[in-house]
């Protein structure tokens, strides 16, 4: 008989979605050319969703969420991996189309992994873990567009969240000078942005109203994961030239601008996806975290393990407000 492990299931009832701990067997795993011991997932903005069942993040169901995690490779058909390597998946529709990382196997495709960075263990990869590594790519698309430390403040919108916080750690530690915009009320977590290396702090009712078409420039560049009228202040505020890099939508999908910063200023709006990243990149951004995000720092933005039983009370944290940096998650059998 073959053993059994523990995963967290989602499955629809009805109209709802009801998420548990079950015991299953290699059997009931998908297709795939490489079977993981999963060691450590993490608890993303899209995974709280999938838990809660808000939004429409899951495609199919029964679904095991978890859009990132890192392990041991058991068992290979790919001539890329074999037994014993340490390996890191994030990205590919996992924890949405595919079965994702809050497991402790997972039988995944070949192609959606790269072996685990030398320098990383598999639980700092995953404190990391998708929101770590979408951050990284978001600085190299400000680097793409000629960014430089020279060119002036970055202001990081949700600076407190798990994307945020390494941007600003990463931004910091390559000597930019940063701005963490944070939200109504969340100026308790100035301190802790100070201490990833953020020196300037915004925050005010005018980033919930309508902007004028063109602000004051302020910043060379901004790292958006909010949205909305925020990334319409955002792009009215950035200097001549400049760029935005937008992962997210933590407030709203809405862009309400108008063309004036793409017309008269010259700003660049840059969209950044970490699901169908490209390997090449993927790798880039990895080996970039490795030496450019401080462990001190990433320390400080992870405050814990978490347990797969403890998923869903954070998830409604996480969407509540009341997380600060990144939860990993411990999966290890
Ligand atoms: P978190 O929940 O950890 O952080 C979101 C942050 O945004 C919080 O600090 C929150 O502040 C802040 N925020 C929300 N609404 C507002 C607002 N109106 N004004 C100012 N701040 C606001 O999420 P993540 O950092 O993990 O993810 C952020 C976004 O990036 C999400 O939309 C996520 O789906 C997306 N994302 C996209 C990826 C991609 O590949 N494109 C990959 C990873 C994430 P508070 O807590 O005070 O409400």
């Amino acid at each position: 008989m073959s053993e059994t492990f523990k995963a967290l299931v989602l499955r629809q009832e009805g109209d709802k979605v009801r998420h548990a701990i079950e015991q299953l067997t290699v059997n009931d795993l998908p297709e795939g050319d490489v079977l993981v011991a999963v060691e450590y997932s993490s608890l993303n903005y899209k995974d709280a969703m999938a838990v809660m069942g808000t939004g429409k993040i899951v495609r199919e169901y029964p679904m095991v969420p978890g859009i990132d995690l890192a392990g041991t490779v058991l068992e290979s058909k790919s001539p890329f991996y074999k037994s014993g390597d340490r390996v890191v998946l994030t990205g590919w529709s996992v924890g949405e189309r595919y079965w994702g990382g809050y497991t402790q196997r997972a039988r995944v495709k070949s192609n959606w992994l790269v072996p685990l960075p030398e320098g990383l263990d598999t639980r700092r990869a995953m404190a990391i873990g998708t929101a770590g590594f979408t951050a990284m790519l978001c600085v190299m698309t400000l680097e793409d567009a000629g960014i430089k430390p020279g060119s002036g403040a970055i202001l990081v919108t949700g600076a407190a969240g798990g994307v945020g916080s390494v941007a600003v750690a990463v931004l910091s530690n390559l000597g930019y000078r940063v701005a963490a915009l944070t939200a109504p009320g969340q100026e308790h977590t100035h301190k802790y942005l100070q201490d990833l290396g953020a020196t300037d702090f915004v925050s005010g009712p005018e980033w919930s109203e309508q902007p004028r078409p063109l602000e004051t420039q302020r910043w060379a560049g901004a790292i958006d994961t909010v949205g909305g009228k925020v990334l319409a202040r955002v792009l009215a505020e950035v200097n001549y030239g400049g760029c935005v890099a937008n992962c997210g939508l933590a407030g709203s999908t809405d862009l309400p601008t108008t063309v004036m910063p793409f017309i008269l200023r010259a700003v660049s709006l840059r969209g950044v996806d970490s699901v169908m990243c490209p390997i090449p990149r993927r790798k880039a951004s990895w080996s970039r975290l490795v030496r450019d995000l401080p462990s001190e720092s990433l320390e400080k933005i992870t405050p814990g393990i978490i347990s797969l039983g403890d998923v869903s009370k954070y998830a409604s944290e996480l969407l509540a407000g009341k997380v600060r940096g990144r939860l990993v998650v411990g999966v290890r059998a």
